[in-house]
């Protein structure tokens, strides 16, 4: 790929992929995003469906980081049929775009002005409570609109959704509101992702009782669903007639036991310049507190990446990046803007060299599942803390 240093715009056009590379936004640190990546992990996902389960493709929070626009589009394109977001400000961007798929906020929705703007935007709530469903139906009522519905129900997330022993009242009620029509009935797994089945199997049944009573009394629903990624890739009898992937489809197993399922490449890489290197003598300090000083001579780079760019301030002197194929330490305190490179090591080291913080360089790479594990929490959390300062570029390696 040529980098050009003009501040321009370029179209490129590239096979199926119509996408803008604006190349000046590669000056001090980035996000890529693979979209052919991104276009193959739909369709291994799309592969392990039969062809009655739909693909909803759970593009909240931005798509995890990676730019909800672009990722919900590259999606439908390859085999996603709906769209869910967690509130109504992501709906309406991705109306906004154009996006013309169903698409369910996953959120709760209470208020009337917000009603109103479901309907505007064409936007499909999830009903969680009695109280919920009288709210809508009511204001709908005034506004004269009908809205098409998500119901859901808790059996043993504890978050949001009515109790599954009251399934039967809570469904019989929003069958028999005016205004509102009931697009599915659906529940979160609280376990999905780990070896023990106990719990999720325990759900699946709540789930199933639950459904089995509602059909008892007479009510028809056009749509079930369960699974997230890890449902998806753990047990085909999770699937019904949809299943909501978020993680799976950006390229990251959701557990390390997943890994045979399928085969999915990460689409998400975070990179920085290098923008000053330099020689300090050993005993040096270096960064604020200097929880590193130097044992030896030491080659110094400065990159343009920091904390407020969403690099973990906790990965201070454990965090390791890619720089000419290699794996390289960075040292001291992790600043707002800035990081610094142990590269003595490394001969040819100069500014504007770029440096891969998670990503593919050569043979190696990092992933936010090692980010995840140094700092004890979870992929998700990683790709999803990788601020606006940071541009995002569509790139296409496949
Ligand atoms: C976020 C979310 C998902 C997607 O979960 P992944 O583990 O990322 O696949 C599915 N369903 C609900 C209700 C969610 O909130």
């Amino acid at each position: 790929m040529v980098l050009s240093q003009e501040p321009t715009t370029t179209v490129v056009t590239r096979s199926r992929y119509n996408y803008q590379l604006s190349e000046i936004i590669r000056q001090r640190a980035w996000v890529e995003i693979d979209q052919s990546a991104l276009a193959h992990n739909v369709k291994q996902l799309r592969a392990l469906l039969s062809k009655d389960t739909e693909l909803m493709a759970v593009v909240k929070a931005d798509a995890y980081g990676h730019g909800a626009i672009k990722v919900a589009q590259t999606a439908l394109q390859y085999g996603a049929s709906r769209l869910a977001i967690a509130t109504l400000g992501e709906g309406i961007e991705l109306r906004e775009a154009g996006i013309i798929a169903p698409i369910v906020v996953l959120g709760a929705v209470n208020n009337p002005e917000e009603i109103a703007a479901l309907c505007q935007w064409d936007l499909e709530p999830t009903i969680c409570t009695f109280q919920q469903a009288i709210t809508f139906s009511k204001t709908l009522a005034q506004i004269e609109q009908s809205l098409s519905v998500h119901i859901k129900l808790d059996t043993g997330m504890s978050r949001l959704g009515t109790l599954w022993q009251q399934a039967t009242e809570f469904v019989t009620l929003v069958h028999q509101l005016p205004y509102l029509k009931i697009a599915s009935i659906y529940s979160h797994l609280a376990t999905a992702d780990e070896l023990d089945q106990t719990v999720m199997k325990m759900q699946q049944q709540r789930f199933e009782d639950a459904i089995q009573q509602v059909k008892a009394m007479g009510i028809s629903i056009p749509c079930l669903h369960l699974a997230n990624s890890a449902a998806v890739l753990s047990d085909r009898s999770l699937h019904y007639d949809l299943v909501r992937v978020g993680l799976a489809m950006y390229g990251l197993y959701p557990a390390p036991h997943l890994k045979s399922t399928i085969d999915l490449k990460p689409v998400l890489q975070v990179k920085a310049k290098i923008t000053q290197v330099k020689i300090i003598p050993a005993g040096t300090g270096v960064s604020y507190g200097y929880q590193y000083i130097t044992q030896r001579e030491t080659k110094i780079a400065v990159v343009s990446i920091g904390y407020a760019d969403g690099v973990p301030r906790n990965l201070s002197n454990r965090l390791k990046v890619l720089l000419k194929g290699q794996y390289v330490p960075q040292i001291g305190a992790i600043t707002m803007d800035q990081i610094m490179l142990d590269v003595t090591n490394l001969p040819d080291v100069e500014v504007g060299d770029i440096v891969t913080l998670i990503g593919q360089d050569g043979k190696h790479s990092i992933s936010a599942d090692d980010w995840a594990k140094t700092l004890g929490t979870i992929s998700w959390e990683i790709l999803c803390s990788f601020k606006h300062r940071l541009p995002r570029i569509s790139t296409s390696k496949y």
